[in-house]
């Protein structure tokens, strides 16, 4: 039904804080701003993910 918000969430592909959830800006911070935690980035698909994954949780991709 909402066909339009689905695309929309896709094309605005915003990362995340891990740790605190906290929006995080295009410019890709190796920490988050908000909590002061470091942040690692996905290779692939530039997902932000907290450094004890050891896997992307956005597209499976090895960390
Ligand atoms: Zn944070
Ligand atoms: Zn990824």
């Amino acid at each position: 039904m909402s066909k339009n918000n689905i695309s929309n969430d896709i094309k605005n592909k915003t990362n995340k804080c891990p740790y605190c959830d906290v929006k995080l800006n295009d410019t890709k911070l190796p920490f988050c701003s908000y909590c002061k935690i470091k942040i690692s980035y996905c290779k692939k698909c530039g997902h932000a993910v907290s450094n004890n994954l050891k896997v992307c949780p956005n597209c499976g991709e090895k960390l």
